[in-house]
């Protein structure tokens, strides 16, 4: 694996679709000079290719586990692992300035968290959950909570985890019963008594770190039913004192670690909260006002998976890419000679690599054009904003359900090869099988483009961003064409389908809305790599496997319009009984 590739292509997406010189001269994020971007990228690279990159495959052997004193035990290497990345200042890129973090654009996190994926999965779940924490604290937490756990969350010496997920509460996280009852006297008055039990918990109890901040979902005895009636929690491994140092241990702990198809190594905790009465956790914000709360933890969260899925086809690809000139197997068909070739020499092959790397170039472009906007949006552009929020689901749905594609292609182009664990794509595979699963089913992520995203200024946000794609792309008439057959589903869907119609055509609508958006930014790269002083080999390729993009990914997208239009009720015409006999 070499992080060197990936460096280089991040850098064009992130100069060319997040417009990172354009972010740089605001007084906010002045300080992300080009120099600046390089030093993060190698500095980056050479932590994940030095460090966490080697513990990969041992983690998927070892996997973690609680061990006979009760505590969860990770593959050896991986605290030290996590200790290069917090005294290497990573962990505070994004963090806000006043906590101690540098306060650069998402974009760069991004940058950081992807290289992290790419190089193991499971051990950057860990800050990836933390940032989405701090980001929650940050926007919703009062002074004195961001004072007491912001400091040690943005320099990474404390970190963080989501607790929404309850055995009947799975997608329906209205549904959750773990509860939290108000303290009215004593030291703690304030505070509240939290029990219940939460699964499912990424990194929920570990070691790595000092202290663990469990932003955790729950409802107070008088909670309205369903997700109004939701209140988010502050509950911490070790209690903080006023002066900062760690107190008593909290009434929780891990029940048991899940036994996964993936990311093996990240322990996935059941979680119980008290036990003998006495989990205390403190609220943020108002009672009941949980859930919005908790959706800017989410937000970041579903950048970051769609990021995850991008970061493992990476791998996978660069893997298959160099399987394809290694594996020596027969003659060229309709060669002049019988003498066996790279299979990359033969056609089928080549039309795998070349749609993996069409697949990974374009998921690129979506994430770090998603990113620009949010970027925008936090320094006032309402626009970019609003834009950016409408692109949130199609980054987390089409970057991993590329992953998974690019993945399992990687595992074919491996052959035999492929299915057995030494060669490492089939953990490639497996690890990424997660990220259309988890922090909203894709499922779930069509559903929001369908209905909150698409209904913002009556269909405007989306539709304003697929006349500029028609507009952009003269010279990639197939976008064109896409960007117009996704604004008449747009119509449709916001004037005459039911909202069956819209939930049975969401998926496909998400994916024809994230391709014309990927194929778009392939197009401005293309440009971008032609004109004058375009780095290396990429004025070369880029054309070339945007081309690609255009002729091979954007018609099936195309081919996606009738099957959504047509709307639910065969869906329904038979009943589930009769499905499922
Ligand atoms: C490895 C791992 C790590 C995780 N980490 C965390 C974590 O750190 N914190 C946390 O709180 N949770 C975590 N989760 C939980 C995860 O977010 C949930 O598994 C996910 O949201 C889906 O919920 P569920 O498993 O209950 O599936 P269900 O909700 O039972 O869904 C099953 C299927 O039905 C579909 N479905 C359900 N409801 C609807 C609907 N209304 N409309 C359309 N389709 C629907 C879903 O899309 C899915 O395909 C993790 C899960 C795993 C496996």
């Amino acid at each position: 694996m070499t992080f060197t590739a990936a460096a280089a292509e991040q850098e064009f997406a992130l100069n060319v679709c997040a417009g990172i010189a354009e972010l740089a001269e605001s007084n906010r994020f002045a300080a992300a000079t080009p120099d600046l971007v390089r030093a993060i990228l190698d500095g980056v690279a050479s932590l994940a290719e030095g460090e966490w990159a080697p513990l990969n495959h041992k983690g998927d052997i070892e996997g973690a586990h609680i061990g006979s004193d009760g505590k969860v035990v990770l593959p050896d290497g991986f605290r030290k692992a996590y200790q290069a990345y917090v005294e290497g200042g990573w962990n505070s890129l994004y963090g806000p300035v006043e906590y101690g973090g540098q306060g650069l654009p998402m974009s760069l996190a991004v940058c950081v968290l992807e290289t992290l994926a790419t190089s193991n999965m499971a051990l950057s779940l860990n800050p990836m959950l933390s940032v989405g924490a701090i980001a929650a604290l940050h926007h919703h937490g009062s002074d004195a909570q961001k004072e007491k756990y912001l400091h040690r969350l943005v320099s990474g010496e404390w970190c963080g985890t989501m607790n929404l997920t309850e055995p009947q509460a799975g997608t329906d996280v209205g549904a959750l019963r773990t509860a939290a009852t108000r303290i009215e006297d004593g030291p703690n008055a304030g505070k509240y008594l939290i029990s219940g039990q939460k699964i499912y918990i990424t990194w929920g109890e570990h070691e790595v770190s000092d202290n663990i901040v469990h932003l955790l979902l729950a409802r107070t005895p008088d909670a309205t039913a369903g997700s109004r009636g939701i209140s988010l929690f502050i509950v911490p491994k070790y209690h903080v004192n006023e002066d900062g140092s760690l107190g008593e241990r909290n009434d929780l702990r891990v029940v048991s670690l899940e036994h996964k198809l993936g990311i093996k190594a990240s322990p996935t905790c059941v979680m119980s909260y008290g036990d003998e009465g006495k989990c205390i956790g403190e609220i943020v914000g108002a009672e009941n006002a949980g859930l919005r709360a908790m959706f800017t933890m989410m937000n970041d969260a579903r950048v970051h998976v769609g990021t995850q899925g991008l970061a493992l086809a990476e791998r996978a690809a660069q893997a298959a890419l160099a399987y394809s000139t290694e594996r020596v197997q027969s003659a060229r068909a309709g060669a002049p000679t019988k003498t066996p070739v790279p299979i990359i020499e033969h056609p089928d092959v080549r039309r795998m690599v070349m749609r993996i790397r069409a697949l990974v170039e374009g998921g690129r472009t979506l994430v770090y054009y998603g990113c620009g906007q949010l970027d925008r949006g936090a320094l006032g552009d309402e626009q970019a904003q609003v834009r950016g929020e409408v692109l949130v689901p199609l980054v987390k749905s089409w970057c991993t359900d590329m992953g998974v594609e690019v993945t399992s292609l990687a595992v074919q182009i491996h052959g035999g090869m492929g299915f057995i664990e030494e060669t490492g794509v089939a953990q490639y595979y497996r690890d990424v099988r997660i990220t259309p699963i988890y922090e909203g089913t894709n499922g779930v992520q069509a559903a929001d483009l369908v209905g909150r995203k698409l209904g913002m200024e009556n269909g405007g946000v989306v539709k304003a961003l697929l006349a500029d794609i028609a507009a952009d792309c003269s010279d990639a008439p197939n976008i064109a064409a896409l960007a117009k057959d996704c604004a008449e589903v747009a119509d449709w869907m916001l004037s005459s389908a039911s909202l069956d119609d819209k939930l049975a055509a969401s998926v496909a609508f998400q994916r024809m809305c994230a391709v014309a958006v990927a194929g778009w930014q392939l197009t401005r790269q293309s440009r971008a790599a032609q004109a004058d002083g375009a780095p290396g080999s990429l004025a070369r390729t880029k054309p070339l496997v945007a081309r690609y993009f255009h002729d091979h990914i954007v018609p099936e997208a195309q081919g996606l319009k009738v099957s959504a239009m047509t709307g639910a009720d065969l869906l329904y015409d038979l009943d589930a009984q009769s499905l499922t006999a």
